[in-house]
C-alpha cells in the first residue's frame, strides 16, 4: 500500500493532522486499507471450507470472476474463487486508505455494466444501489475574466445547448445531432458485447448460411460504423469548433490508453465509453453507494447465495495440467492442491499464460502474441482526503458549503483545449510525467456522504500522462511519485485555491504500483490496450478470443478477454456461457 500522509504545514493542516489522528484512535490501526466488507464476506467461507475439488475454480476475485462464478453456481456447478489478496473486487474495490475514508481505489464509476447482469443476478436484492448524477461533466476554465467560465453538461439538452452556447452557436445546435449519431453507433455495437466472437477456426466450418449467421452481429455492426472509427478526430473536428467542449469529449476517447486525441482509432475507446447505460439512460455514469467494492459485494452475495465459495489471501501459482495436458485445478502459494474440470482465470492474460501454465503447453506464436500485447498505460490514479469541498473560481462554493451541481460531475481540468491533451501526451511519450496533465476529478461523497467523516471529502484524481518507464531509467521512487501528484495538486490549486491546504492524506497510484497492487500488466486499467488490433476476433489472440484457451479447460474471464475493460461483467459471464456449453456438450458425449 502507498499512503502518503501529507506533512502538516498551515493551520488547517493540523487541524486536519488532530482529526486524523482522532480518526486513527477512533477506528484502530488496523484500518488503514483494509478493503471493506471484504473481509466479512471472506471470512463467512473460512479456509476450512476450501474443498479439494469442485467443477469450476476461478483465479482472481474481480468483478468478472465473481460475475463467472455466479453464473456457474446459478447453473449448478459447484464453483469456487480464489483471490490472492485481502479485499474482494480487483480494481472495482473500496478500500479505507485514510482511516474515516474509504475510497474506490481503483475504477470510480459505473455506467458499462450489462443490464441483464442487474436483473439476472438480482444485485438490488443483494444490496447494489447506485448514484446517478446529473449533470454530469463540469470542465472549469483558466482565464483572465473574473469569473472565468466553464462548461456544465447533463441530461437537460436545452442547458446543456446553452451553456455550449457561451462558446459556440453553431456547435450547440449540433449537439443534439451527435448524441443522435453516437447513439446510432452505440446500438451498432452492443449486439457484440452480449456474447463470444464469432469463432474464426469455426467459420472454416458449416453451411453458408451458418457461417454468415456467425458472422451476422459483426457484419451489421460493421455496416452501421463505416468508415467513421479509425477517424474520430476528425469527427470531433467535423461536429464542433468550441476547444473547451472537444477536449472535454476527447477524454473518453484517450482514457486509460496511450494515445492523443489526435491518435487516429481512439474512436472506439470513446465509443467504449459512451456505451453504458444507467437506470435506462445511454452513457449515464454514476457511483456506487459505498464505492465500487459495493458493486464486488452485491455480486459476491449472488454467488455465495447459490452456494459458490470465495476466498481471499489465496494466490494461486500455477494451473494444475493432467498428463494430457487437460487442465485439472490449481496449486495455491502453499502447495494445496485444488482439483477441478474447469479453471477460469480472471487475471491478465499476461498473468495467466506466462506466469500460471507451464509455458512447455501453449503454442510459441500464442506465448509470443501475449508477450507483444501492448499494456502501456498512461495512468496515474491518486486518491485524497480532503477535510472540505474544493471551491472552483468558475463555480464557488456558497457560505453553508454544502455540495453543489457541479461537486456531483466528472470536473475535467486542463481540458481547456485538445492541444493540452496532446502536449501532455507528447511528454509521457518522451519520458517524462505531464507537465500540466489530464485531471479527471470526482467527488463521490457529494452524493454518498457516508464515504467520509462529516464535513470531509473523498477525491478521486484519475490523471494522466504518466509513463511506465521514466526517462533516463530513473525510478518511479517515493521522490518521483510524489513530485507528479504534486503537480497535479499545483493545477487543482489554480482552479481551486484552497485545495492544497484541504488535504488529509494521499495515495499514489502510478502504472507500476497498479501493476503490483492490482496486478495489471504495465498499469494498464483494461489488461491490455482497446486498440483496434487488440479487439474482438484478436482479444487476447487470434483464434483464442472465445474465452477458451490453448490448453482445454483453461478459460480466461476477465478484461483481457472480449469485450475488453470496464466494470462490464461481460467477459464473465460471456465466459461462463461458454464453459457451461462446453460441460453440456461432454456430458453429451459421455
Ligand atoms: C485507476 C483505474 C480507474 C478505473 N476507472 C474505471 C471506472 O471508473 N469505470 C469503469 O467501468 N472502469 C474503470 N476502470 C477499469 C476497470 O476497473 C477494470 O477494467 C475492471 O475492473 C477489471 O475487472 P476484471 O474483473 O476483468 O479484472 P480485475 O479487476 O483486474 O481482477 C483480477 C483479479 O485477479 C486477482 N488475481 C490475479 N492473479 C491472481 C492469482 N495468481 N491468484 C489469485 N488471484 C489473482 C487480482 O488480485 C484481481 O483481484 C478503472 C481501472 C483502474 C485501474
Amino acid at each position: 500500500m502507498r499512503s502518503t500522509a501529507v506533512k502538516a504545514k498551515s493551520r488547517s493542516y493540523q487541524h486536519s493532522t488532530e482529526m486524523l489522528a482522532g480518526l486513527r484512535a477512533g477506528l484502530g490501526a488496523g484500518c488503514a486499507a483494509r478493503g471493506l466488507q471484504g473481509h466479512r464476506l471472506a471470512h463467512s467461507r473460512t479456509t476450512e471450507k476450501l474443498q479439494r475439488e469442485y467443477d469450476a475454480v476461478v483465479i482472481g476475485a474481480g468483478h468478472n470472476g465473481l460475475v463467472a462464478a455466479a453464473y456457474l453456481q446459478q447453473a449448478g456447478l459447484r464453483t469456487a474463487v480464489l483471490e490472492k489478496r485481502h479485499v474482494l473486487g480487483g480494481a472495482a474495490v473500496t478500500e479505507e486508505i485514510v482511516p474515516g475514508f474509504k475510497f474506490s481505489r481503483a475504477s470510480y464509476l459505473l455506467s458499462l455494466l450489462r443490464p441483464q447482469i442487474y436483473t439476472e443476478l438480482e444485485l438490488q436484492r443483494h444490496g447494489l444501489r447506485v448514484l446517478p448524477r446529473d449533470p454530469y461533466s463540469f470542465t472549469p476554465l483558466l482565464e483572465d475574466r473574473s469569473p472565468p467560465r466553464s462548461l456544465l453538461m447533463g441530461h437537460d439538452m436545452a442547458q446543456t445547448q446553452r451553456q455550449i452556447a457561451q462558446f459556440s452557436q453553431k456547435d450547440a445546435q449540433a449537439y443534439p445531432k451527435y448524441e443522435v449519431f453516437m447513439g446510432r453507433l452505440v446500438s451498432a455495437i452492443n449486439p457484440l458485447l452480449d456474447a463470444p466472437p464469432a469463432d474464426t477456426a469455426a467459420l472454416g466450418r458449416g453451411s453458408l448460411l451458418q457461417r454468415l449467421r456467425a458472422l451476422w452481429p459483426l457484419l451489421q455492426a460493421g455496416l452501421a460504423l463505416g468508415r467513421q472509427l479509425p477517424h474520430f478526430y476528425e469527427i470531433l473536428d467535423h461536429w464542433f469548433e468550441s476547444e473547451p467542449l472537444k477536449a472535454t469529449l476527447a477524454t473518453d476517447a484517450v482514457i486509460g490508453a496511450m494515445s492523443s486525441p489526435h491518435t487516429p482509432g481512439g474512436g472506439y475507446v470513446l465509443l467504449h465509453h459512451v456505451m453504458g447505460e444507467l437506470e435506462g439512460r445511454r452513457g449515464a455514469w454514476g457511483y456506487v453507494a459505498g464505492g465500487m467494492g459495493a458493486l464486488s459485494q452485491a455480486i459476491a452475495r449472488a454467488a455465495a447465495a447459490n452456494g459458490a465459495h470465495i476466498f481471499t489471501e489465496q494466490a494461486v501459482c500455477r494451473v494444475l495440467l493432467g498428463s494430457d495436458g487437460q487442465a485439472q485445478g490449481v496449486v495455491m502459494q502453499d502447495g494445496t492442491e485444488v482439483r477441478s474440470k474447469a479453471v477460469l482465470s480472471n487475471a491478465s492474460p499476461q498473468l495467466t499464460f506466462l506466469e500460471l501454465t507451464p509455458q512447455e503447453q501453449l503454442p510459441e506464436d500464442f506465448v509470443r502474441r501475449i508477450q507483444q500485447l501492448d499494456t502501456r498505460s498512461p495512468v496515474t490514479k491518486i486518491n485524497v482526503a480532503v477535510d472540505r469541498l474544493p471551491s472552483f473560481l468558475a463555480a464557488p462554493n456558497t457560505c453553508d458549503s454544502q455540495p453543489l451541481p457541479h461537486h456531483c460531475c466528472s470536473i475535467h481540468l486542463n481540458c481547456e483545449g485538445t492541444h493540452l491533451l496532446h502536449q501532455a501526451y507528447t511528454e509521457a511519450a518522451h519520458g517524462h510525467p505531464s507537465s500540466r496533465p489530464m485531471i479527471e476529478l470526482c467527488i463521490p461523497s457529494a452524493l454518498d456522504p457516508g464515504l467520509a467523516p462529516p464535513g470531509c471529502h473523498v477525491v478521486s484524481l484519475f490523471t494522466q500522462y504518466t509513463p511506465y518507464e521514466l526517462a533516463g531509467g530513473q525510478p518511479w521512487d517515493e521522490k518521483a511519485r510524489n513530485a507528479y501528484a504534486d503537480t497535479v495538486f499545483d493545477c487543482i490549486e489554480a482552479y481551486a485555491p484552497g485545495f492544497k491546504a484541504s488535504v488529509i492524506g494521499r495515495d499514489i497510484l502510478t502504472p507500476p504500483d497498479l501493476e503490483r497492487i492490482f496486478g495489471l500488466p504495465g498499469g494498464n486499467i483494461f489488461h491490455g490496450g482497446m486498440s483496434l488490433d487488440q479487439l474482438y476476433f484478436t482479444r487476447p489472440a487470434p483464434s483464442y478470443s472465445t474465452y477458451q484457451s490453448p490448453v482445454p479447460g483453461l478459460y480466461l474471464c476477465g478484461s483481457g478477454a472480449h469485450p475488453g475493460g470496464g466494470v462490464m461483467g461481460a467477459a464473465g459471464r460471456n465466459a461462463a456461457q461458454v464453459v457451461l456449453r462446453d460441460f453440456r456438450r461432454l456430458r453429451w458425449q459421455r
